[in-house]
């Protein structure tokens, strides 16, 4: 008898039709011996509706009120799946992030899951009971609502299977697996059987919206067997699992991209000690995050100086910028919001050279204009027009032969 976690996404539940559905696989997992613990988002569209009626009042809803809305999509389904449940004679019970207890830090609207009580949870296992909780939200010491950020409901499914040492962790979505590329864009996009977890975690925070980041961090810390899986379908989806060595490495895995990243320059910065961190000061007091940055060789005591932040930060972190330019002796400062980020993932990268030049060679072949470039260990990504952004990803995805299986 194993223990195992399900989590099943908006699209999964997204109408009684599809419970039904999640039903029917619950109860056949349960039938090989299995417990199961099953974690649902909120059905296809409904946090979003929730925040668009926050926003109808409001540009900025408070942060407190805003996570009391929106964990009540999730509340609805674990309700639907539990009375489906019952009437199939399947012994099931829900709860919501705060009866359980997740406990979380207060940090609306992204809070990380500090501890889980598994004791009622584990009660209900022992009797034999499906336990049905509420994905994507938590509560906070002082007995707040918060919840974990957009995608949440990934990191909820893996932090249970960590405190309760389940045998497995299934994701459940609207695609079988986790593909070299969106297979929304490309559709030549491959499925992979396996990815590691540090291409994973490269994958998810370079755009990869398959997994929130934070699920798979939770994953690779507590050593959770991970799986992303077809709840239309069935099949072996993809395992996310520690770097395999005995394998030989594909070069690249996959391809991310981001198009919620917006660019700023600064031409004519005097090229002196500080300037830099008196630039990122300025934007890090404000609460912005900087995601890369770039600083041009100077000529003539001067330096052009880029960096990029999320696309809903832009305007924030540009106004900034030009009240403060005159003071700090910055001649012009340049924003851009219609960039695309394109990375290219593997951890094969690590022992071949050459992975740069055929990725430049073959966005020049397309007269695509690299803007900015960032490169680690196993990744390297570029920044371009948005406009060029699906024409990038394929021409990459074919230029690395990611729709051919490696050996
Ligand atoms: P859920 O509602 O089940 O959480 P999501 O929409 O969050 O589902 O995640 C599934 C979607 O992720 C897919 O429909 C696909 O378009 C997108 N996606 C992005 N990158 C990838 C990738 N590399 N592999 C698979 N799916 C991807
Ligand atoms: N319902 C939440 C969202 O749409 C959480 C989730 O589905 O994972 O972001
Ligand atoms: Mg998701």
């Amino acid at each position: 008898m194993a223990l195992i976690v399900q989590k099943y996404g908006g699209t999964s539940v997204a109408t009684i039709e599809r419970i039904k559905a999640v039903a029917d696989r619950v109860i056949a997992t349960r039938a090989q011996g299995h417990q199961v613990i099953v974690v649902v988002s909120a059905m296809s569209g409904e946090t979003d509706r929730l925040l668009k009626l926050a926003k109808e009042i409001t540009d900025l809803p408070d942060p407190r009120e805003l996570d009391v809305i929106l964990t009540t999509g999730e509340q609805v389904t674990i309700g639907l799946l539990s009375i489906v449940l019952q009437n199939r004679h399947c012994p099931a019970r829900s709860y919501t992030g705060f009866q359980v207890k997740i406990l979380t830090d207060e940090a609306y609207n992204k809070a990380r899951i500090l501890s889980i009580d598994d004791h009622r949870i584990r009660a209900d296992l022992s009797q034999d009971r499906v336990v049905v909780v509420a994905g994507f939200q938590g509560v906070d010491a002082e007995g707040n609502i918060t919840t974990l950020g957009r995608g949440g409901s990934d990191t909820t499914a893996v932090a249970l299977a960590a405190a309760l040492k389940a045998d497995e962790c299934q994701i459940y979505t609207d695609v079988d697996g986790v593909y070299t590329t969106d297979p929304r864009i490309v559709p030549e996009a491959r499925r992979l059987d396996r990815i590691c977890f540090e291409e994973m975690l490269e994958m998810a925070s370079l755009g990869s919206k398959v997994l929130q980041i934070r699920s798979v961090e939770f994953a690779s810390k507590y050593n959770v067997p991970l799986r992303v899986l077809s709840s239309f379908t069935e099949g072996q989806g993809t395992l996310i699992a520690p770097e395999d060595n005995r394998m030989e490495q594909a070069l690249i895995s996959g391809i991310a991209f981001n198009r919620d990243e917006a660019k700023l320059t600064l031409l004519g910065v005097p090229d002196k000690p500080g300037l830099a961190y008196q630039i990122l000061a300025l934007i890090a007091d404000a609460n912005i995050e900087i995601d890369m940055i770039i600083q041009n060789v100077g000529a003539d005591g001067h330096t052009d100086f880029t960096f990029t932040v999320h696309r809903n930060e832009f305007k924030k972190a540009l106004g900034i910028l030009q009240q403060q330019a005159p003071s700090l002796g910055v001649q012009e400062v340049r924003g851009d919001d219609r960039i695309a980020k394109i990375s290219v993932v593997g951890v094969g990268m690590r022992s071949h050279a050459g992975i740069a030049s055929t990725l430049f060679k073959a966005l020049a072949a397309e007269g695509i204009n690299i803007q900015m470039i960032s490169t680690s260990e196993i990744k390297i990504s570029v920044v371009v027009d948005e406009k060029y952004l699906e024409l990038g990803v394929r021409t990459l995805h074919s230029a690395f032969h990611l729709e051919q299986a490696t050996a």
